[in-house]
């Protein structure tokens, strides 16, 4: 389908040091986030750590405390919503509903005083982008949830922003119509070229379509980073436990090694004082070793608490012998096992982050 004419270069977008109070409490302390032009960047953290006020702070949609955001190096401070060049499509969907698809979206343009005819053509193409040209007729109430945000995200673009933000579109949707919209959220994003802050609580969507991912926690930033980087080397072990699974297991600290039930495993934080630690190892760094092996004498024991099939591979939780841990293994669909089973394991790999053990 032919694409909106590109629009050129995205913008680069820049929060720095921004502050959002609501009464005395904040929201935002002191964040600072910087998109390059183009860059699709995913704000990833739990419910409340102030995602949704990021993202419409940058929008003007609230006042922000300190701080300042800048488009393009220009400060946006007395720019109104209408002018600071954005489009963005909301999780509710937020179409008028007895209007027709065609007239949602060229709502935005006619607003910009765009002549009937530049808006027909505009709006048709939108739609083709989001490959919905042939329901511009329909009501918006007449479509399914995954229609109308592809409707949302053609009336956002339809005005040729230089930033799109997107506010968890996708969490209303069912699981394969939201695993589908986000991969061509991604594709129309890169065609177009345009500077993306995408919100979501759903880490597994924030790795999959983002270039970057800023992890947020009460009001900050913790990390941000590529996928790869979050998930082989998270920075803090609250960025190892939202980004992906982590097994959180006792181990002792002792001249750079950790020991983990008679496995020793690298550390790989320095600054980690020696004693009793929590190692967040990955369930793909741990594997099944044959019980009756002569490795299993120094395995870890432990029984098979649940297992499930997904697809390519199969994830089986294991109770431990010892102290009741539940630890996730991940392992081909080839290795079976029943609950109740009665298994060994060993650690492969070095832990992603550790942190003092809680006494
Ligand atoms: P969620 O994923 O649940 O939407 P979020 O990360 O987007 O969460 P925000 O909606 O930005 O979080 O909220 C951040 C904090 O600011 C929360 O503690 C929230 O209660 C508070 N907050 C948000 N909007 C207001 C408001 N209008 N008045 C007072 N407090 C608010």
């Amino acid at each position: 389908a032919p694409i909106l004419e590109r629009v050129g270069e995205g913008a680069t977008v820049e929060l720095i040091d921004v502050v959002k109070e609501y009464g005395t409490s904040r929201a935002l302390n002191s964040l600072s986030l910087t998109l390059q032009p183009g860059e699709f960047v995913a704000l990833l953290g739990p419910s409340g750590c102030g995602k949704t006020t990021a993202l419409r702070s940058l929008a003007g949609l609230e006042q922000i405390t300190s701080g300042s955001i800048r488009i393009d190096g220009g400060d946006v401070a007395t720019v109104p919503v209408n002018r600071r060049d954005i489009g963005m499509v909301f999780q509710q969907y937020s179409l008028f509903p007895h209007m027709t698809v065609q007239q949602n979206v060229e709502f935005g343009l006619q607003m910009r005083k765009v002549d009937a005819a530049t808006r027909r053509r505009r709006a048709i193409e939108a739609l083709e982008m989001v490959s919905l040209d042939h329901l511009a007729a329909r009501y918006a109430h007449q479509l399914s949830g995954g229609q109308q945000q592809r409707v949302a995200l053609a009336r956002a673009l339809v005005t040729r922003p230089r930033v799109l933000l997107l506010d968890e579109p996708l969490s209303a949707l069912d699981a394969k119509v939201r695993v589908q919209l986000r991969e061509e959220i991604r594709r129309i994003q890169t065609e177009l070229g345009i500077t993306t802050l995408f919100v979501t609580h759903d880490q597994e969507e924030a790795l999959a379509v983002a270039d970057r991912v800023a992890v947020m926690r009460a009001g900050e930033i913790e990390q941000i980073g590529t996928p790869e980087e979050l998930y082989l080397t998270p920075a803090t072990s609250f960025v190892a436990d939202f980004v992906g699974v982590s097994n959180r297991m006792r181990g002792t600290l002792s001249g750079g090694t950790i020991t983990v039930r008679g496995a020793k495993l690298p550390s790989i934080d320095p600054t980690l004082p020696d004693g009793e630690v929590l190692a967040y190892v990955r369930p793909e760094d741990i594997v099944f070793v044959e019980p009756t092996s002569p490795e299993a004498a120094t395995a870890i024991h432990g029984t098979v608490a649940s297992t499930s099939f997904l697809g390519s591979l199969r994830r089986t939780t294991v109770r431990l012998t010892d102290d009741d841990t539940i630890v996730s293994v991940q392992h081909s669909v080839e290795q079976q096992f029943l609950f109740g089973d009665t298994v060994a394991l060993r650690l492969t790999g070095r832990p992603v982050a550790s942190a003092p053990a809680p006494a």
